[in-house]
């Protein structure tokens, strides 16, 4: 398999956050068909439309890896149930999320994975991350540091934290 660049994106809203999103990060890394080639800064946002939960810390990791699609989005999801997340309803706090954001220029459309993650231009907690190490990278025919001149930071801020590259 050749080597692909993908972006994936990390988030928590419950328990240890940073912790998780640091150990999620050292799981993917220990993998020997995937290197972490840049981390982003880490970013608080509000959890919208989870009632009282706790805000999401959100990253996003800029990968390389000789994963097929559907062997990396079944890697990201052994790896959130090996920290402990447990699929409740949609929209529940998790302990970790890790989605597949871009993977090289490749659409995918199948009933587990969609790829330019659908949702990305309406998400400044997927947007700005992911503008703050790979501003240049076009999705879906659009470059991020567009996408992101193009939306607010509204409820995200900037944290002083950070995640480790390992
Ligand atoms: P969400 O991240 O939307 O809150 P979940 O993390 O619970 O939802 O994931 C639900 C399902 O979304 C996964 O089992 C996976 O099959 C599917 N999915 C579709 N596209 C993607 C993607 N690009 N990255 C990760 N999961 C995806
Ligand atoms: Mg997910």
């Amino acid at each position: 398999m050749p080597l692909v660049r993908a972006y994936i994106a990390l988030g928590s809203n419950l328990g240890d956050r940073i912790g998780q999103m640091q150990s999620a990060l050292k799981a993917l890394a220990a993998d020997n068909q995937l290197k972490v080639l840049q981390i982003s800064p880490l970013y608080e946002n509000r959890a919208i439309g989870m009632g009282e939960a706790d805000d999401f810390l959100n990253a996003m990791a800029e990968v390389e890896t000789s994963m097929a699609p559907l062997a990396l989005l079944d890697f990201c999801l052994k790896v959130e149930s090996k920290l402990g997340r447990v699929r409740t309803k949609e929209w529940a706090p998790r302990t970790i999320d890790l989605d597949i954001i871009a993977y090289g220029d490749e659409v995918i459309e199948h009933e587990r994975l969609q790829v330019p993650h659908p949702r990305i231009a309406e998400r400044d907690f997927v947007v700005h991350p992911l503008c703050a190490i790979a501003p240049n990278v076009e999705i879906r025919g659009q470059r991020v540091a567009h996408m992101a001149a193009a939306l607010p930071m509204d409820s995200l801020t900037l944290c002083e934290l950070k995640l480790e590259l390992v």
